[in-house]
């Protein structure tokens, strides 16, 4: 297992206990160069395009590994899925973070499923807490600026891509008192820079493989010149040791990062996942199991699909390199 590489790489699949993103399995591909482990786990709807560049940053964390770290200990936020209130309660306070994501906008639900989730949760930190939103980009306009104006009373840290598009965030910035992230806005589009030259957003959230790698997150951090929040993508602890990277190599890091993702896979590949002990999570070197990666190894069908899928976006970074 530990001979693992890119050309024969090790394909995970593992169930999530709540339902993220959709989804209720996370599969991705697990490899070792000469600088260490590396995760390439884009989300299995993306093609190969925007697939690749997640290549690109596992290449860098298997070739290159990380810049020195600045700082050994990264603040963490919890992440509460658009779940029932007792249930929303009860993970942000079992986390242990004073910082929490709560996830709203899902389909199906309606504001005052919002308004009591973000309740729920806020009641579970109490007033010093801090409390963020992440719409994920699925209110327009009109209903942003509603949702906004009735959840600020929870006193939000900010939300997270309220509206998809980047005027809406523009306008709604301009209309609401609530301090506006982007996220999608930045990583899944051509031109991240349109959302600094519209003013869109007081914050940058950051992921290292849709971005990447941890370099090329360095630089547009730099460039777009907006405070940064990392994230990850739901990772394995392998996949979130870049993230942690990235945060303890910024210059600033003035918000708890969306690294405390672990626990929303059932498994780990590590006997010591990247998990938050009171809040924040140590800069270290993830060592996998064995015994963990056999039991969660991906049947023939899935790990033939991941090989194709790498082939298709290798071929597309030959052609970027030529
Ligand atoms: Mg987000």
């Amino acid at each position: 297992m530990s001979e693992t590489t890119l050309s024969d790489p090790f394909v995970y699949a593992i169930p999530m206990p709540l339902r993220f993103r959709g989804i209720q399995q996370r599969q991705g591909l697990l490899f070792r160069g000469e600088a260490g482990w590396a995760e390439w786990s884009p989300f299995l709807d993306y093609d190969p395009p925007e697939a690749a560049r997640w290549l690109q940053a596992a290449r860098e964390a298997a070739d290159h590994g990380f810049p020195p770290p600045l700082r050994q200990s990264i603040p963490v936020n919890s992440t509460i899925p658009a779940t029932d209130p007792a249930t929303a309660h009860r993970l942000a306070r079992e986390a242990g973070c004073t910082t929490a994501k709560v996830k709203v906008a899902e389909v199906g639900q309606t504001l005052a499923d919002d308004l009591a989730r973000v309740e729920a949760v806020r009641d579970a930190l109490g007033p010093q807490g801090r409390v963020r939103i992440d719409a994920n980009g699925a209110w327009t306009l009109d209903q942003a600026t509603q949702a906004l104006r009735q959840l600020s009373r929870f006193d939000l840290e900010y939300a997270e891509q309220p509206c998809r598009d980047v005027t809406d965030l523009a306008r709604l910035r301009k209309l609401s008192s609530v301090r506006i992230a982007a996220d999608e806005s930045i990583r899944r589009v051509e031109d991240p820079y349109l959302v600094k030259r519209l003013e869109a957003a007081d914050i940058a959230v950051l992921k290292v493989q849709p971005l990447g790698g941890v370099l090329s997150c360095l630089r547009l951090a730099e460039s777009l010149g907006l405070e940064v929040v990392v994230s990850s993508a739901l990772e394995t602890s392998i996949g979130l040791q870049a993230g942690i990277a990235l945060a303890a190599a910024l210059p600033e890091l003035p918000y708890a990062c969306g690294l405390n993702t672990a626990s929303l896979l059932a498994m780990d590949v590590t006997a010591d996942p990247l998990v938050a002990v009171n809040g924040e999570i140590a800069v270290r070197t993830i060592q996998v199991d064995p015994c963990r990666m056999m039991a969660l190894r991906a049947d023939q069908a899935s790990a033939e699909a991941w090989q194709a899928r790498l082939a298709q976006c290798e071929q597309v970074l030959g052609g970027l390199d030529g």
